[in-house]
């Protein structure tokens, strides 16, 4: 079978859309924030992509990201930038989640989060637009994620993370190559440095959703269930949500696949996810709200989703509300008992994010918001391994007398 990356396939772009005035703007030219500083949305010539692309060809198709090349961004096929972007399994856990509960496990993904989707495709269209230097704020895989694909395509990048982000996260952008600093100060202040040096004209602004691309990458999750699933999405998705590129991502791609006609309107119902500790979507979804307040003092074990404010905020809330889903806090406690039991009863390391989600429908078994029968999907968003473990400081001395009874 020939790799998706060596063939020229045609693409299928049509314009850009504001996602809160639906104004137009022109594709292949480099943006940001649409005018009334709101998020992007790609939008592509269904209609043709139906005439071009069937199920069947597809199916043929080796089953990483790239498959989806013609509901994905990017003009050229030099332009694409790979570190092997293979579709994640769903892995069930019956004996900590349930017999219909799978896990999709994005800790597989290069770079160990699924933060490498977004930035793949982000990436590559910023190498095809031109850019030569971005920055971004990060929680700490999109970081990683941003500088391992950089440098492999030559682009330079400038990282700021709050001074409390995992270590290991700091490290591994580091490694790969970016410039990182530590700020005193959460994401959204290191997004105010990041957008201070952009309005100078220093970099390009990476900003979760201020640029259009990570949200087609991410996209691709939508998809890829749907696929997995044989064309049938499951009952229920739970989400752990920070800035919402996923969530809104495959909300998206459900559009896609509708008007392609390759699934019906049936859709998932949508639970976004939050630590308790910083939990803006859940306050502005109880409330009713269009959209969601900052969060002070913003603070959960679970760091992909501490994020005080999200410029996609409305986005978020529109797609669970449309689907019939709720946004859910969840408690440190019960994030890391979550990530204990799934580890120690089913084998499966998820990171305080991927726990997030199997507490969250734990409890959601528990008030009746969903039927231990209906099929759901968690997402694990990061590997496991990331995230710092309890300690186990048993040691032995193979020179003394050895109790095999208490080993
Ligand atoms: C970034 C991140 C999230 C949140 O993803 P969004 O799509 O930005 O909401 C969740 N979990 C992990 C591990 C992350 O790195």
């Amino acid at each position: 079978m020939s790799s998706n990356l060596t063939t020229d396939r045609p693409t299928f772009v049509t314009h850009l859309q504001c996602s809160i005035t639906g104004e137009r703007y022109e594709a292949d030219t480099l943006h940001g924030l649409s005018r009334a500083g709101r998020p992007l949305l790609v939008r592509y010539d269904l209609d043709a992509v139906k005439a071009t692309l069937s199920r069947e060809v597809l199916a043929a198709r080796p089953t990483d990201m790239w498959r989806w090349r013609e509901l994905l961004p990017v003009r050229g096929t030099e332009n694409i930038v790979s570190l092997g972007e293979i579709e994640t399994p769903l892995i069930p856990i019956p004996k900590s989640g349930g017999g219909n509960v799978l896990v999709k496990d994005e800790g597989r993904l290069p770079t160990g989060s699924f933060k490498a989707r977004g930035l793949v495709m982000a990436v590559a269209m910023a190498k095809e637009l031109g850019v030569t230097r971005i920055a971004m704020p990060t929680n700490g895989n999109a970081g990683a994620a941003l500088a391992a694909y950089c440098s492999r395509v030559g682009i330079e990048t400038i990282v700021f993370c709050p001074e409390d982000t995992p270590e290991i996260n700091v490290r591994e952008i580091a490694m790969q190559g970016a410039r990182v600093w530590r700020v005193n100060g959460l994401i959204d202040d290191c997004g105010a440095i990041v957008g201070k040096g952009a309005a100078e004209g220093r970099w390009f602004d990476f900003s979760t959703l201020k640029e259009p691309y990570r949200i087609e990458g991410k996209k691709t999750m939508g998809l890829e269930l749907a696929a997995q699933g044989g064309w049938r999405l499951p009952d229920a998705i739970f989400y752990p949500t920070g800035g919402g590129t996923g969530l809104i991502g495959m909300w998206k791609a459900f559009d896609e696949l509708e008007k392609l006609g390759w699934i019906g309107p049936e859709r998932p119902r949508m639970y976004a996810v939050q630590a308790s500790g910083c939990a803006p979507i859940v306050r502005a979804f109880e409330a009713g709200e269009e959209h969601a307040e900052r969060w002070e003092d913003a603070h959960t074990v679970a760091a992909g989703i501490r994020v005080p404010r999200a410029v996609g905020d409305f986005l978020i809330l529109r797609a669970v509300r449309e689907s019939g889903g709720k946004a859910l806090g969840v408690g440190d406690p019960a994030i890391l008992k979550a990530v204990e039991e799934c580890a120690k009863q089913d084998g499966l390391l998820l990171c305080p994010e991927g726990g997030a989600t199997l507490a969250a429908y734990r409890e959601a078994l528990k008030t009746g918001e969903v039927d231990e029968d209906e099929r759901v999907v968690l997402f694990n968003c990061a590997t496991g391994l990331k995230y710092p473990m309890p300690a186990a400081p048993q040691t032995l001395d193979r020179h003394g007398a050895i109790d095999f009874d208490a080993l």
